[in-house]
This record gives structure tokens, C-alpha cells and sequence, in this order.
């Protein structure tokens, strides 16, 4: 999607700090990180969010879901860390195109609203 800024983050034409890349998705870093480590996990195909996954997209999240502990792995993030998607405007989603938060690298607070 032209007007997309992670669409054009995954086509270069915005530049991003890339932490993973394959034929489906791209992880790069949060511009604003919440937490010592904080990376943005998204799939290729322009989907506004997790209200769009349906069975025949459904595999791409399957796959963000295997790519995510290869990134905690790589970023050592060993003593844990949270997995977070906001879905609309109740839970504060600023970009409309999927994208699951990696957050970790100190003990995170445990307010979940
Ligand atoms: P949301 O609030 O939709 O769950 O998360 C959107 C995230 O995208 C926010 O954490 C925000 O800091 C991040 N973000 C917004 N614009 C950019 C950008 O241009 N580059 C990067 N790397 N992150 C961005
Ligand atoms: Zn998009």
C-alpha cells in the first residue's frame, strides 16, 4: 500500500533499522523503544491488523510466531520478554498494517490496561 509507512518501510523507500528479513517478513527496530530492546515484527502482505488475519493469511502470522523467539534469541533476551499487537483504537494502534512489539531487555511492568 503506496501510502503505508510500514509498506515503505519494508520497501526501503523509509529508511529503518533492519534486525530480520525473509521472503515474508521484516522485524526493524522501534523508532521510539518503550524498553532497552524493542522491535517491530510485521509480514510483507498489508494487513491493517490483527482484525484482518483470516485462513488464508493466517500462515504468515504463524510464521511471525517462529521468527520472533530466532529474534529474542539473537537479541539476548534470555530471561524473557513480551509480545504485544494493538488492535484499533481502544488499544492505541498509531500504524494500520500488523505489526507484533518484542519488548524486553529489563522486567516489564505488568499493567495490561
Ligand atoms: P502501535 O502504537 O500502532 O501499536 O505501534 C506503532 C509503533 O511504530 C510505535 O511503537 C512507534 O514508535 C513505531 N513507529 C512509528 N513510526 C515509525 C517509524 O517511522 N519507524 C520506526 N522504526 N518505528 C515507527
Ligand atoms: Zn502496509
Amino acid at each position: 500500500m503506496a501510502d503505508c509507512l510500514f509498506c515503505n518501510i519494508i520497501a526501503g523507500s523509509i529508511p529503518s533499522n533492519k534486525v530480520y528479513e525473509d521472503e515474508t517478513v521484516f522485524a526493524f527496530r522501534d523508532i521510539a523503544p518503550q524498553a532497552p530492546t524493542h522491535i517491530l515484527v510485521i509480514p510483507k502482505v498489508h494487513l491493517d491488523s490483527v482484525d484482518a488475519v483470516t485462513p488464508e493469511n493466517s500462515p504468515v502470522v504463524a510464521h511471525i510466531f517462529e521468527v520472533i523467539p530466532q529474534i529474542a534469541k539473537a537479541e539476548g533476551l534470555e530471561n524473557g520478554y513480551r509480545v504485544v499487537s494493538n488492535c484499533g483504537a481502544d488499544a492505541g494502534q498509531t500504524v494500520r498494517h500488523l505489526h507484533f512489539h518484542i519488548l524486553g531487555g529489563k522486567p516489564l511492568a505488568l499493567e495490561m490496561a
